[in-house]
C-alpha cells in the first residue's frame, strides 16, 4: 500500500483536542509534541474515550482502576499543561468499536471544544508492530474519531439532536500508524514527557528503564529523519481534512 506524504501543518491552529482510546495512549505517542504546543500558547484538550479499566499489571483490584487510571491521566496531562480533560462514559477497554454512538459523543465534544486540529490514534493497522500501536481499541477510536471529523462534526444535518453548531476540525494528526513522516523534534521537552509517562503509575512503574526505553525508540525516531544526533523525536502523520 502506498501511503501519502504528510501535509505541511496549518500555522493558524489555536486549540487542538486529542482524541485516544486509552489513558496513557497520549503520552506514549505525543507528550512532548503536546508540550510543545502548550509552549506555543495553543489550547489543548483531550478526550479520553475509555478509562483503560482492562490494563495495569499487578492485582490492583479491577474496579478500582477506571477511577485509578482517570487520576493519572489527569495528573500527566497537567505536567504537560492541560487542563481540559475528558472521559467519555459506556466505552470500555478491549471491547472498543466505531460504533455511530462514539462519533456522536465524539461529534459533541469537536463542537463544544472546537478545533482546528485533532489527534487522535491511527485507524490504520499497522503490520510490523500488531502489538501495541494496533490495538483494535487504538484502531476503533481512531475511525470513529476520523468520522467525526468528516462529515459528522461539520454537517449541520448529522446528530441535530446534540443542539450544537457544526464545527469544521481542519487537520488531523494520526498517531501510531504506518510510516509516519512528520517528525517533531522534542528534546526539550522530553523530561515533561518523562514525567507525564510516570504519572501512570499503574503502567509504568513496573518498567525497569523507561527512561532508557524511551530515549532509545525517539533518538531512533529523530536520527531516521536526519535529526542531530542527541535528538528525540515523535512522528506523525498529518492531513488537511478541510
Ligand atoms: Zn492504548
Amino acid at each position: 500500500m502506498s501511503f501519502p506524504r504528510s501535509a505541511t501543518p496549518l500555522q493558524d491552529v489555536q486549540r487542538v483536542l486529542c482524541v485516544l482510546a486509552h489513558p496513557d495512549d497520549v503520552d506514549f505517542g505525543s507528550a512532548g509534541t503536546v508540550a510543545g504546543w502548550v509552549d506555543a500558547g495553543i489550547e489543548v484538550g483531550y478526550l479520553l474515550v475509555t478509562r483503560g479499566d482492562a490494563g495495569g499489571f499487578d492485582d490492583t483490584p479491577r474496579e478500582l482502576m477506571p477511577a485509578l487510571r482517570e487520576a493519572e491521566q489527569r495528573a500527566a496531562a497537567a505536567v504537560v499543561g492541560v487542563n481540559h480533560v475528558e472521559f467519555l462514559d459506556g466505552y470500555h477497554d478491549g471491547i472498543l468499536t466505531p460504533s455511530i454512538e462514539l462519533r456522536r459523543d465524539i461529534t459533541a465534544a469537536i463542537r463544544r471544544f472546537r478545533p482546528d486540529r485533532v489527534l487522535t490514534n491511527s485507524p490504520l493497522r499497522r503490520w510490523d508492530r500488531i502489538a501495541g500501536p494496533s490495538h483494535p481499541d487504538h484502531l476503533a477510536a481512531g475511525e470513529a474519531a476520523t468520522c467525526a471529523v468528516y462529515p459528522d462534526a461539520r454537517n449541520p444535518f448529522t446528530f441535530t439532536d446534540l443542539d450544537l453548531p457544526a464545527w469544521t476540525v481542519r487537520e488531523i494528526w494520526y498517531s501510531g500508524g504506518p510510516d509516519p513522516d512528520h517528525v517533531v523534534d522534542i528534546t526539550g521537552t522530553y523530561e515533561r514527557k518523562l514525567k507525564a509517562l510516570r504519572a501512570h503509575v499503574s503502567q509504568t512503574s513496573h518498567l525497569e528503564d523507561l527512561d532508557g526505553l524511551l530515549r532509545q525508540r525517539l533518538a531512533a525516531t529523530a536520527s531516521a529523519a536526519g535529526l542531530p544526533e542527541g535528538a528525540l523525536a515523535e512522528a506523525f502523520s498529518v492531513f488537511h481534512t478541510a
